[in-house]
């Protein structure tokens, strides 16, 4: 199919149709072909004025992604070529927007003479996310036509604004309920001349007060990042001529492309889209239909997968041991949807819709007919096993059998039953409702259709799935066990619970790990302490969070951890108490508390994750490095400025960061067992190789 179709109306415009499904991006060929198209309407004395819009419903979506480091992204006609030419053309260019008009998109219709939106459609810069700015004249032109306000607030935000909302502004001569391409031929065929935004100037009496209050704005909402401050300096650049202020722009840009945090958020971007992909596991994999699921166990858990089911429109039913636990369950979903109504999130209909999907059950009678059925149980192999039996006696051939354990062996799990090809672990992270993460266990057995199946059905409960083999604590809780353990000797060695949470918030974490595990819980990671000295009897690790426990201080749930909650869960104070358990637990073993730099309890905690990562990797329990990314950005809090552990310690250098974990080693309180380089680093670093580049 041709990129662009090009026809002459009866009133002799142009119209300029570009298609690249799906969102019309603007790939080489067809930048290539707008540009064609925009010159034969041009040489054509039979034309006056152009109409330039998007296939379908939708004008474009922006640069294409999958040209993203490609060596096509750079091959001109590049954007800003289109743009200038079609800015600089003699006959009058009208855009015809609907649908979407986002980053590169935007910028072309800035740069048309004249632009008819339909009222729905959503305009927006989002280059910010990305931790770039809008660099083909989004921040020049933009403030031209909206006026500065709200120009630093789209750019600075990212977020869309509809033509509705904009419709007052200069962006748009006219807002259409119907075709805005008819309307736009309409509106083209009485315009002969073509009118620059470059020559609009962008008048604001309060224009330096403005920026410098963006600025403070964005300083104080994102201290890390330097992108938004980038843009507020852009945006400032358009009181300037045009030229001068594009030339600024331009510099930026580029100056963001190359910083860290833009590259670590545009691998968090490409991380996430390619996680989920298995090699042997292709896309045209045959898949199981789920039209109806189960849930055993309605705890914490349980009902959040219920509600994950309830809200793609999946009926369910939710299985408990007696009745009292099951109204508990059901009235837990409710709760839920009543908080979303009563913040206006969520309109009652809705949750009566919802709700009316759960058969609340009592006997695996009733389950039978479910496509897949999802345990969420006690945490025990004998309570475990009990399921399995039921399961594999009741439900039909072809159901899928999954498991939320945390920590079991779903291999052994799969062997319980007479159809281990159909067991998969479905990991969910709590609040199952909210958490975005879903690790996919793929057992020994567990068939390829079941495993196309669960991604299919991961994206359809609005999931980011990452493929993780059977290990301890699969990827994720697998590497959080070192971080922990990290944490609590730099206790030990003369931190404070405060300072360690302080440092990690610094680098970017919403919370820092004594924080987290107040509000989770700090007897969770008691009890895997207890099954790691059964298990592995020379297993070294700080005995002081058990003392913590020991004397009850589980976080939180009982109104003491690491910190006091006088003033609630919201305001941690520190303190006294386990300043005493802290010295105590010092003299005990026989430490002196040093003075621990930030620096050190960043590297040490992010470090740990990084060599348990590599492990997971060089065992193949993660396909690629990136999954793990993936894992920490999306289920632990890992900045996405920072791209994700093994990304990380890629841009750090591999080198840097090996040399730092025998520091580590060496260091008096030190663990030289646990700072042992992972193996694959030792290659990586002997061949000047990266995590990232390990092939899958
Ligand atoms: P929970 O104690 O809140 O809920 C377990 C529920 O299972 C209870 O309501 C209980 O009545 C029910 N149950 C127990 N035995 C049953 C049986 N034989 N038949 C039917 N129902 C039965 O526990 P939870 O935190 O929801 O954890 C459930 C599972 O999810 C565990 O395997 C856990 O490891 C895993 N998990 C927990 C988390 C978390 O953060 N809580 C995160 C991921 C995975």
């Amino acid at each position: 199919m041709s990129q662009v179709e090009y026809l002459v109306d009866g009133s002799r415009v142009a119209v300029i149709r570009f298609a690249n499904p799906p969102v019309n991006s603007f790939s080489f060929a067809v930048r290539a072909a707008l540009l064609d198209a925009i010159d034969r309407a041009l040489a054509d004395a039979a034309v006056h004025a152009i109409v330039i819009a998007g296939a379908g419903e939708m004008f474009s979506g922006g640069a294409d992604i999958r040209e993203f480091n490609t060596p096509a992204a750079q091959r001109a006609p590049q954007l800003r070529d289109v743009i200038a030419a079609i800015e600089a053309a003699p006959k009058p260019i009208v855009a015809a927007i609907s649908g979407i008009c986002f980053g590169g998109g935007l910028e072309i219709a800035l740069a048309c003479h004249y632009r008819v939106a339909m009222a729905s459609a959503s305009l927006a810069l989002p280059e910010v996310k990305l931790g770039l700015l809008p660099g083909a004249g989004g921040t020049q032109r933009l403030p031209r036509l909206v006026g500065l306000e709200t120009a630093l607030n789209m750019i600075v935000s990212g977020e869309p604004a509809t033509a509705r909302d904009l419709a007052k502004t200069k962006l748009l001569d006219r807002v259409v309920d119907g075709d805005p391409v008819r309307a736009a031929v309409e509106f083209a065929a009485g315009m002969r001349e073509p009118r620059r935004t470059s020559s609009v100037a962008v008048i604001e009496p309060n224009f330096e007060a403005l920026c410098e209050f963006a600025a403070m704005m964005a300083k104080a909402k994102s201290p890390h990042l330097p992108a938004p401050l980038r843009c507020i300096d852009s945006i400032r650049a358009a009181a300037k001529p045009f030229a001068e202020g594009s030339a600024i722009e331009r510099r930026l840009f580029v100056e963001l492309m190359n910083t860290n945090e833009s590259k670590s958020l545009r691998h968090s971007f490409f991380a996430e889209r390619s996680a989920g992909r298995v090699a042997d596991v292709p896309e045209a994999t045959p898949q199981r239909r789920i039209e109806r699921a189960a849930v055993i166990g309605a705890g914490t858990m349980g009902s959040g997968i219920a509600i994950c089911f309830l809200n793609a429109g999946i009926p369910l039913f939710l299985l408990e041991s007696d009745q009292a636990a099951l109204d508990r369950g059901v009235a837990r979903i409710a709760s839920v949807y009543d908080a979303q109504v009563k913040k206006g999130k969520l309109a009652p209909a809705e949750r009566d819709k919802r709700m009316a999907l759960i058969s609340p059950v009592l006997s695996y009678d009733a389950i039978g007919t479910a496509d897949i059925v999802i345990e969420a149980v006690f945490e025990t192999m004998e309570v475990k096993a009990r399921v399995f039996a039921e399961l594999d006696r009741v439900m039909k051939p072809g159901a899928i059998l999954a498991t939320n354990t945390s920590t079991l062996d779903v291999n052994e799990i799969a062997r319980l039953t007479k159809r281990p090809a159909d067991v998969v672990g479905l990991h969910f992270f709590s609040p199952a409702n909210v958490m975005r993460l879903l690790e996919i266990v793929r057992g020994d057995a567990t068939s390829k259709e079941v495993l196309a199946t669960s991604l299919a059905l991961g994206k359809k409960l609005k999931k980011v799935s990452v493929v993780s083999g059977v290990c301890d604590g699969f990827i994720g809780n697998r590497m959080l066990e070192h971080y922990g353990k990290q944490a609590n000797y730099l206790l030990e060695e003369g931190a404070s619970p405060r300072q360690v949470d302080a440092a990690m918030e610094a680098f970017g974490f919403a919370m820092g790990p004594f924080r987290v595990g107040d509000l989770a819980g700090n007897d969770i990671g008691w009890n895997i302490r207890k099954r790691r000295r059964a298990q592995k009897p020379g297993y070294k690790f700080s005995t002081l969070p058990d003392k913590l426990c020991e004397m009850g201080r589980f976080g939180q749930k009982t109104g003491a951890g690491w910190y006091e909650y006088p003033d609630g869960p919201r305001k941690p104070l520190p303190s006294k108490v386990v300043d005493e358990l802290l010295a105590a637990h010092r003299r005990e073993i026989g430490v002196t508390a040093r003075k621990i730099e930030d620096a050190e309890i960043v590297e040490r905690l992010v470090y740990a994750l990084v060599n348990e990562g590599a492990r997971i990797l060089d065992e193949k329990i993660a396909t690629r490095a990136s999954d793990v990314d993936v894992v920490y950005l999306t289920g632990y809090g890992f900045p996405p400025f920072r791209g994700g552990p093994m990304f990380h310690a890629d841009l750090i250098g591999l080198q840097l960061v090996r040399r730092r974990m025998l520091d580590f080693a060496r260091a008096s309180h030190g663990d030289p067992v646990f700072w042992k380089p992972a193996e694959l680093i030792d290659r990586l670093v002997a061949d000047g190789g990266t995590l990232q580049g390990v092939a899958s």
